[in-house]
């Protein structure tokens, strides 16, 4: 009750300065999405005050191209190790659960390395999909030097440069960013400090959120263009060191394309030569193609911050989370599965 009445006293706070304005907010994390949805956060903000979701489910702006490489390396007979959110994103003409492969659900990169040593006979790969969150766990288990039939499909991608790319088309029109508390535990804060826009990093509970949400809205309404922590206890500003030797010794920086987004500069992770055997495509000749997204479906907006789900025609008809039709509806992180499965809440 106590929580309710701070929450409100908050979207009070919004409404006031806000007033004659009209502001859009983007955010870029799933959990936060969770957040917002559950909490009916949306429905405390006034209508001139959007949050939308951007590219921040990771499994969401997995392109086709991917899904489809890592279906060709089940099919070839190699194992399949994954995350459960993955197995039934849409590639061009199958889902890893539609194909016919050996397709084994982990918690964690280590399981899948641990179950190559225990299968020397058998070739293991990762599907490694996640932001600067994950990559460093990839790039400890590799460091550890695993055996040698056992390899990863990199789809690491880093958010600042798909928030450059955002901000540099204007596409979707936006005043300022909630920055991701997990991500920036890792990355810290310096970074976003590049971006002239204004940006407060936030935690995960709801007040938290609507904590964020107001010192965002005031440093626009203020016209400042600022990086702000919400969320202090968790985020320094210069990230978490130990990790992010980790991703320099085994990753560099490279062009990747994103489901949604064409190929963004320097937004992806690749191995450095002396860990390229254990880069999956290269290893088994596999070449990445494009592929075009399932009609009807507007995940590529959605991820855009330019569509809502429920603009969508299919969504929760043709499109659940028992049959989904693109990827947003696929991830326990994705915006269109939120919404579906917490409400509208908008
Ligand atoms: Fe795509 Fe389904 Fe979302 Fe529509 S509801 S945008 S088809 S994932």
């Amino acid at each position: 009750m106590q929580e309710e009445q701070i929450a409100r006293g908050l979207a009070d706070k919004i409404e006031k300065l806000a007033a004659g304005k009209e502001i859009k907010i983007m955010h870029v994390c799933g959990t936060h999405e969770y957040t917002i949805t559950k909490s009916g956060i949306r429905s405390l903000l006034p209508k001139n005050v959007k949050v939308v979701m951007g590219p921040g489910c990771p499994v969401c702006v997995t392109p086709q191209a991917e899904i489809d490489a890592i279906v060709e390396l089940a099919e070839k007979g190699k194992v399949i190790c994954t995350y459960g959110d993955l197995l039934r994103v849409p590639g061009t003409k199958s889902s890893l659960y539609d194909s016919v492969g050996d397709i084994h659900i982990v918690q964690s990169i280590s399981q899948a390395a641990d179950y190559a040593r225990e299968h020397p006979d058998r070739e293991v790969v990762f599907m490694a999909v996640g932001f600067e969150t994950t990559a460093p766990t990839t790039a400890a288990v590799l460091l550890t030097n695993p055996p040698d039939n056992f390899s990863v499909l990199v789809s690491h991608r880093l958010i600042p440069p798909a928030m450059k790319w955002l901000m540099e088309q204007g596409e979707a029109n936006l005043s300022g960013f909630l920055l991701p508390g997990h991500v920036c535990t890792i990355s810290g804060s310096e970074e976003y400090g590049q971006f002239k826009v204004p940006q407060v990093i936030a935690g995960f509970e709801p007040l938290q959120v609507m904590y964020g949400l107001y010192m965002l809205v005031k440093q626009i309404v203020e016209g400042r263009a600022e990086v702000e922590n919400a969320y202090a206890s968790a985020v320094k500003k210069e990230g978490n060191l130990k990790a992010k030797r980790m991703l320099s010794e085994v990753f560099e920086v490279c062009d990747i394309m994103w489901r949604g987004f064409p190929v963004i500069p320097s937004s992806g992770l690749k191995l450095k030569p002396q860990y390229e055997k254990y880069d999956a495509l290269k290893k088994y000749g596999i070449t990445l193609k494009g592929g075009a997204e399932t009609r009807g479906c507007l995940c590529n907006e959605i991820l855009r911050g330019v569509k809502d789900p429920v603009d969508c025609k299919l969504f929760g008809k043709a499109c659940t989370p028992l049959k989904p039709v693109g990827a947003c509806m696929v991830s326990t992180e994705g915006a269109c599965r939120i919404w579906y499965t917490y409400g509208k809440a908008v």
